[in-house]
């Protein structure tokens, strides 16, 4: 089975992640646990290029839509195709749900383009389930605050050009979740870990038995 999680920046997606393969491995599952972009060294050196802040040559947008799906191919190749067909669990952080959020809603690419490329690079592989941990922006802002501390000016500004980019992607995501609610479950990650947690039991479970 092939699970990932989604969702923005200070949701909560790290702690749930870890909690998630845990969850599987308890149940005696061999787990693959992964992420993306990256997994293997070259998807991973293509993350680096992909985050790489340099700013005296911008990254234009389809070459980031092309960097991640090129990331995406050889981590299905070397890591989440092998290990699904020996029959383990892989438990991956972020996949091509992130790409219609971060390169379709944030950055503006058309959705049908990244269809095209999904078809292109999956071959219809999707996974069986996708936890999108959602929360109000304003929520995720704080959380990420408390994590990162806050200073300045400048970083306010920053922070309100971050601000439109994640409501889109917040947005962008949930009209994914609601394209294909039998595959992606969202879920409320602004509660207690305990209730979120017990709410990702339940659609692992479900998914255990089906
Ligand atoms: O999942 P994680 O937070 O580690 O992702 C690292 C960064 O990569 C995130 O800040 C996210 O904005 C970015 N990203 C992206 N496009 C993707 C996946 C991740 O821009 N398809």
């Amino acid at each position: 089975r092939f699970i990932t999680l989604e969702g923005g920046e200070g949701v909560g997606k790290s702690t749930n992640l870890a909690w998630v393969a845990d969850h599987l491995m308890d149940r005696g599952l061999e787990v693959v646990r992964t992420r993306e972009p990256g997994g293997t060294p070259r998807a991973e050196a293509i993350r680096q290029l992909l985050l790489d802040p340099a700013d005296d040559e911008p990254l234009d947008v389809d070459a980031e839509l092309l960097l991640v799906f090129a990331a995406r191919a050889q981590h299905l190749a070397r890591v989440v195709c092998p290990a699904l067909a020996r029959g383990a669990w892989v438990v991956c952080d972020r996949f091509t749900d992130a790409t219609f959020a971060y390169q379709g809603g944030g950055r503006g690419i058309p959705a049908r383009r990244i269809a095209e490329l999904e078809s292109f690079v999956q071959q219809g592989l999707q996974p069986d389930l996708t936890l999108l941990l959602d929360m109000p922006m304003e929520a995720a802002q704080r959380r990420l605050e408390g994590r990162l501390g806050r200073d300045g000016g400048a970083r306010d500004r920053f922070e309100r050009e971050r601000g439109e980019f994640f409501q889109a992607v917040r947005r962008a995501y949930l009209a994914r979740a609601a394209e294909d609610p039998h595959r992606i479950a969202v879920v409320d990650a602004d509660r207690p870990l305990g209730q979120v947690q017990a709410e990702l039991s339940r659609l692992l479970d479900n998914c255990l038995e089906s």
